[in-house]
């Protein structure tokens, strides 16, 4: 069954281009040309995927998206945000967007992304395979331990528990905020800082070339992305 896209976005001639673009990569594609009517269309159910824009009439793309997610729904969300807008990015993920784009944004990045979003939430939650190999990283949940290259890598249980926090997320931003609630459960002594220092102690211990990381992205003014 072809995967269903629902489009908020109030610009005709975006609209018109993404509408086109996704019915020709197999999807359905449903629009909403303000927020309000974005959301109405978001909890009436049956869609797979949203693309939201945040300069909306009536509501905000933040409001379309924290209504969504206070009514319960788990469906991606893959923000469309403006160019050098750091602040949107932050926003967006904190109202619970799962990932998002720049505009004007290059389209098989684009899809690319919704593709990753679509993979991750026909995955269930808890499917984490008990091994996950990236390169010659292997993580083995079952034993909790890493290796490269067929040796264990040691690491601290909060370094293995941010990686596998990451690989489990695999493809989606994460913010430092989620990092420090999920990973440290928000200990009051705990700064977003501490995130940066251990994905640091990671990337020495996992990556070939620490200051050029291909596993864990840092996703500017955001948090992170693995791309294993
Ligand atoms: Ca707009």
């Amino acid at each position: 069954m072809p995967k269903r896209i629902l489009l908020i976005e109030d610009e005709p001639g975006l609209v018109l281009t993404l509408t086109d673009r996704l019915e020709g990569e197999g999807y359905e594609v449903e629009s909403r040309t303000d927020g309000e009517s974005g959301v109405e269309r978001a909890l009436a159910g049956g869609v797979d995927l949203i693309l939201l824009d945040i300069g909306l009439p009536k509501k905000s793309g933040f409001e379309v998206c924290r209504r969504v997610r206070e009514a319960g729904s788990q469906a991606p969300i893959l923000m469309l945000t403006a160019r050098g807008q750091i602040v949107d990015k932050v926003v967006g993920l904190k109202t619970g967007a799962d990932d998002y784009v720049t505009k004007p944004f290059d389209m098989m990045e684009l899809l690319a992304r919704i593709e990753a979003l679509l993979r991750r939430a026909s995955a269930p939650a808890a499917a984490m395979q008990e091994t996950v190999k990236f390169g010659d990283i292997e993580v083995d949940t079952r034993k909790a331990q890493v290796r490269r290259g067929g040796e264990p890598v040691p690491m601290s249980m909060r370094e293995y528990e941010l990686l596998k926090y990451l690989v489990a997320h695999r493809g989606r931003v994460v913010s430092r905020d989620e990092l420090l609630r999920e990973v440290w459960g928000y200990e009051p002594s705990v700064a977003s800082r501490t995130v940066d220092t251990h994905v640091g102690w990671l990337r020495q211990k996992l990556e070939s070339d620490a200051a050029e990381p291909q596993w864990i992205v840092t996703v500017r003014g955001v948090g992170y992305r693995f791309d294993g």
